[in-house]
């Protein structure tokens, strides 16, 4: 049976790799090697040096590849080195249009990098795609989105968007982190490129850091390839391994993760001290059908606000947390707690933030796959 005929949790456990070819061991074996011995000049079995090629490297980018619905993966040494590698395909006088309630780190590459080096950067509003279309010109190489965003789960409608890439011949690329392959596909939506911080879900278990660059266009994976090698951000061939192993429960953690998220954003919604609660699942979040209508779950991500708006009350429930651990980062096994407006967003300027609706007192939760009701109960007695 072909892979790609294979339902998603096969897929997961499948994918991209085989039985090792020299023992036979299923699990790919860490090929902790920088190169490979050549029979004669130029003959090799397919690898001659680890930056551009590296046997767990090359199984983990192919599983990526096939859980997208997609042809060709690239891995790297982080999230942002992989948009690194996708911004070195422009070049300078070029444009990108983004969304304005961007992760913290993708703002700060864009922003702090490749702005300098002659590349444009436009942050809107993409819930009216009006406003996206006014401000595309000659210039504008990519639509870069999230969806769901961070902090704030506002869901992009990723078909509309593709629809106006194609129009105006622009690339739209998706950082699906949030999602994960399990709840969205990006490219069966139209899209060009799908990024991930493979850090985070497909990980799956906070002990890796690592990004991924995924698309089916030949002339783009060449491209990436091209740079991938000749930058060297890649991922290393142990992270690559313990991603593999990660992948192999990412439907059964995601079932959970989408599950206990349902519980704690409507605990969360009728808790007297709590403003609003920012989660797509809920009929009432302004971007509801499109996140029924592109996603198949709603995740774990929930971002919530407290009554009164003190940046000191959001740091005094975090600090109560017993199971929740005050941490950067998300979609790891464990919830984890952090606060947008003075961690992952603090490099977005006060101003910039707000506009967004990162309030000093919203608190986003990655929830983990414990117990819901050791969570609530966790919530309960730091929100008393
Ligand atoms: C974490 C994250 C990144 C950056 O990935 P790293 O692996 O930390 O470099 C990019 N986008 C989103 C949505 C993220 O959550």
């Amino acid at each position: 049976m072909k892979e790609e005929n294979m339902k998603f949790g096969t897929k997961a456990i499948h994918a991209g790799v085989d039985p090792d070819p020299t023992t036979g061991a299923i699990m790919t074996p860490i090929y902790q090697t920088s190169t490979y011995v050549q029979e004669k000049v130029g003959q090799h079995k397919g690898y001659a040096y680890s930056r551009t090629l590296n046997p767990t490297r090359h199984a983990l980018e192919k599983a990526l590849a096939e859980l997208e619905n997609a042809k060709y993966g690239a891995c790297f040494g982080s999230g942002v080195a992989a948009i690194d590698c996708l911004m070195k395909m422009l070049s300078p006088g070029d444009e990108v249009i983004s969304t304005n309630d961007l992760y913290g780190g993708s703002y700060r590459i864009f922003t702090g990098v490749f702005e300098k080096f002659g590349i444009k950067f436009h942050f809107v509003d993409m819930s009216d795609l009006d406003k996206v279309e006014e401000i595309m010109n000659v210039n504008t190489k990519l639509i870069w989105v999230e969806t769901p965003t961070n902090p704030m789960m506002n869901i992009i409608d990723i078909e509309a968007l593709a629809t106006l890439a194609k129009k105006h011949k622009v690339l739209l690329g998706v950082d699906n982190t949030f999602a994960t392959p399990f709840l969205q596909n990006p490219m069966d939506l139209g899209a060009d490129i799908v990024m991930h911080s493979v850090t985070k879900y497909l990980g799956g278990h906070s002990d890796v850091v690592m990004g991924a660059l995924i698309t089916s266009d030949k002339t783009i994976a060449d491209e990436i390839y091209r740079i991938q090698n000749s930058s060297g951000g890649i991922a290393g061939p142990m992270d690559s391994f313990l991603v593999l192993r990660g992948l192999k429960t990412l439907h059964l953690r995601m079932q959970r993760h989408c599950e206990n998220g349902e519980v704690i954003a409507n605990f969360l919604k009728s808790h007297p001290k709590v403003e609003n609660v920012y989660w797509p699942g809920f009929e009432d979040h302004p971007d509801h059908n499109i996140a029924n209508k592109q996603m198949r779950g709603f995740g774990g991500m929930i971002s919530f606000s407290v009554k009164g708006n003190q940046v000191s009350e959001a740091h005094a429930i975090m600090e109560k947390f017993k199971v929740f651990s005050l941490a950067e980062s998300l979609g790891g096994v464990e919830s984890l707690t952090c606060h947008p407006a003075t961690m992952t967003h603090a490099a977005i300027p006060a101003k910039e933030r707000e506009a967004a609706g990162i309030v000093d007192s919203l608190i986003r939760l990655s929830v983990g796959i414990e117990d819901a009701e050791d969570l609530i109960n966790d919530l309960k007695q730091a929100l008393a």
